[in-house]
């Protein structure tokens, strides 16, 4: 019996495509995990038992500890997620972008903002912004050779996913950097009358020197729906906060409108961008009336996993 530890790439109607030692194992999962509640996911780290070298199938034993989980897609272990986000036409929403990089952070991923359509409209106020909230961002265009080589560069080592709306250029971002994939985009399923019926599932690519997440369909609304941030943890997500947090005038404070908040002071100085700011206020309103049990309900800590 030959034991190994592999990652999954791929899952499948119950089999799982588990890589190890530079070989593909198709593994079936030990009734073991249906037991304890556990569904292994792509990206997890696994343990497995070669059953035959020759057919290339074997056992999956184990799950080993994960850094992070998405729920949908289901994904273990991420480490980047590049958030795409066109600067025209649809025109960004800082919003929406603050609200991922905070869920990101939340869950220990590096979030990457990608600002697609740098030929249409002026990327530098976002980039500042961004900037100074501690957070990578970067302008690409498919016509430039510099964008694609440092965003490239960004992969190597690290298991990463795109997330974007439909019409911010996520699916041509994607297959101008990995033509060999011929990703299909959402646009295409819908015009095919596809979108709807298609089974969502992740898969891992190797390229760049990394791994890349194929996940059809990931939209920013898939984040906002299935992961929510608690009202006590979320200054923490915004990491140009954390310099401020405990130096306000009240304990209790919940840096969205009180005397001698050292996070609003910050602001009114400059030095922490307003439209953050604004975004932290709304997550804070959306979130502040929800019950503990709620949350969990809603699946805070994961899907039914580890
Ligand atoms: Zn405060």
């Amino acid at each position: 019996m030959n034991n190994l530890t592999g990652l999954i790439v791929k899952a499948i109607s119950g089999f799982y495509y588990i890589e190890a030692a530079d070989t593909l194992y198709e593994c079936k999962a030990r009734g073991v995990f249906r037991k304890k509640g556990i569904t292994p996911s792509v990206g997890d780290r696994a343990e497995i038992t070669v059953i035959s070298e020759e057919e290339k199938t074997a056992s999956l034993d184990q799950i080993l500890p994960r850094k992070n989980t998405l729920i949908r897609p289901p994904l273990a272990n991420l480490d980047r997620l590049f958030i795409v986000s066109s600067l025209s036409e649809p025109s960004p929403s800082t919003l929406i972008i603050d609200k991922i990089t905070a869920v990101a952070v939340e869950k220990n991923i590096e979030p990457i903002v990608v600002l697609t359509k740098s030929d249409l409209a002026d990327p530098s106020e976002l980039l500042e912004i961004y900037r100074r909230a501690g957070i990578t961002a970067m302008s690409y265009s498919i016509h430039s050779p510099g964008d694609k080589d440092r965003l490239v560069s960004l992969l190597k080592g690290k298991v990463s996913a795109f997330t974007g709306n439909t019409g911010v250029g996520k699916s041509s971002l994607l297959n101008s950097l990995f033509p060999e994939l011929e990703i299909e985009t959402a646009e295409i399923s819908r015009k095919l009358g596809r979108g709807r019926h298609t089974t969502r599932h992740s898969e891992l690519y190797k390229v760049g020197g990394g791994y890349v997440a194929d996940t059809p369909g990931f939209s920013t609304v898939d984040i906002e729906r299935y992961e929510v941030i608690m009202k006590d943890e979320l200054a923490f997500c915004f990491p140009e906060f954390r310099d401020y947090l405990g130096e306000c005038q009240f304990s209790t404070c919940s840096h969205t409108c009180e005397k001698g908040c050292a996070v609003i002071n910050a602001v009114k100085e400059g030095i922490i961008p307003e439209s953050r700011h604004n975004s932290y206020k709304a997550m804070y309103d959306e979130v502040k009336d929800i019950p503990e049990w709620e949350m969990k309900k809603r699946g805070k800590n994961g899907s039914g996993t580890i």
